[in-house]
């Protein structure tokens, strides 16, 4: 085992190493994170519309888990499948107008279990190069090839369509919103790819579902190409304030996917609790508009106040917002220098994003004020000052 210390010293040396920190919740305020004792502004959660702590859904929770119990007991093909499931994907079909949709236990385990079950040895997955992990690793377990295009880069993907135009099956996969830069991906443009090659495509609106389209469907919608996303998958672990993953399409999809995807076959499903508790989350995201507008709100203010400042973020208009800074060790004494002000925002390093564009990611929260946010804007000014991030 010797090798793992050598290794480890190396990515502490290149700032590099990660390590886990306890931190705690604020009961009563969404906004905050307890770190090291101290209380934080918590800039770094994807709780975008406030829910995870809604007392409508902490009831929901509180009620099934007295009497549903903890656990599932197992995976939903055996005897896992509880009535909360059942009604949650009805609820799912209704407010995506889909044909079917299949509820997984997280993010990561749809898209690693659906790219598997839709690809395999012979075919062809083009992916672009910011999409999540998950993505990445469904790819790999998939054995298909990958062929990765540049960021955004339709005249790339273009020219790997050409390259494997013989493969026998061919996905295009992409975000909708990219995780750790909060731009867009060019939906329409991969639309049209998608139908002049005889592509399947797969979006992900990890990040956009619950904040895009009327009922907060989701950027598809938003923009009219829901019927052109074969498979549309989004998360609940974001948005959603909850946890777990849904996949919408088809019904023919969905029947693929109940007997090929291997991470809803072969893992048990969702505590009954928290199928309830998505199922009240999913109502109040389709009812409470006032959540999405608070958000863009809060995020027009943000990146107007950091782009005036002068900093480096990114062209994006999602609740996202990176500030990037360049080098590793700079980003890690930036995101210190943040939590002595009292806020809390993470350091991104590479192997997460390319080398040389280490960010400091914020996210945005319908709980944040105007108040808050001119506040944190004004010392981020100061810290970039000192650390040379912004020239005075
Ligand atoms: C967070 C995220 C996932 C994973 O979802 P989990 O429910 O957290 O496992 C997948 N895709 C994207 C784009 C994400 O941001």
């Amino acid at each position: 085992m010797n090798w793992m210390e050598k290794e480890l010293e190396l990515l502490a040396d290149a700032s590099l190493e990660r390590s886990l920190h306890a931190s705690s919740s604020v009961s009563g305020a969404p906004g905050y994170t307890v770190h090291r004792e101290k209380v934080l502004l918590n800039m770094s959660s994807n709780d975008y519309l406030g829910l995870s702590q809604h007392p409508a859904i902490l009831e929901v929770m509180s009620e099934a888990l007295l009497t549903e119990g903890v656990g599932s007991g197992a995976s939903r093909l055996v005897t896992g499948n509880r009535l909360p499931y059942v009604r949650l994907e009805e609820a799912l079909v209704d407010w995506q107008n889909c044909e079917a949709a299949l509820v997984f236990a997280n993010g990561y385990m749809a898209n690693s279990g659906v790219i598997s079950a839709l690809v395999g040895r012979g075919d062809v997955v083009f992916s672009d190069q910011l999409n999540h992990a998950s993505i990445v690793d469904g790819i790999v377990l998939s054995r298909a090839e990958h062929a990765r295009y540049r960021h955004n880069d339709m005249e790339h993907l273009r020219t790997l369509l050409n390259k494997y135009r013989d493969k026998r099956r061919k996905l295009i996969v992409t975000d909708a919103v990219f995780s750790m830069d909060g731009d867009q991906a060019k939906l329409d443009e991969l639309v049209a790819l998608k139908h002049e090659y005889g592509a399947m495509l797969m979006v992900d609106e990890a990040h956009s579902g619950g904040i895009y389209g009327k009922r907060g469907e989701g950027l598809c919608h938003e923009l009219g190409l829901q019927n052109d996303v074969d498979i549309h998958m989004g998360t609940f672990s974001k948005s959603f304030g909850v946890y777990g993953a849904y996949i919408c399409g088809s019904s023919t999809l969905i029947r693929w996917l109940v007997n090929k995807a291997r991470p809803l076959i072969y893992s048990t499903a969702l505590p009954p609790s928290i199928v309830a508790g998505i199922s009240k989350a999913l109502i109040l995201v389709q009812e409470e508009h006032w959540r999405r507008e608070r958000l863009y709100a809060a995020n027009r203010l943000f990146r107007f106040l950091l782009f005036d400042a002068g900093f480096n973020i990114g062209g994006g208009d999602s609740p996202i917002v990176p500030l990037i800074v360049g080098d590793n060790d700079t980003a890690l004494r930036f995101s210190s220098a943040l939590e002595e002000e009292g806020i809390a925002a993470v350091a991104i390093r590479p192997p997460t994003v390319p080398d040389g564009t280490a960010r400091i990611r914020f996210s945005l929260s319908v709980v944040h004020t105007d108040t808050e946010l001119t506040n944190v804007v004004a010392r981020i000014h100061n810290i970039g000052l000192r650390l040379g991030v912004l020239s005075s």
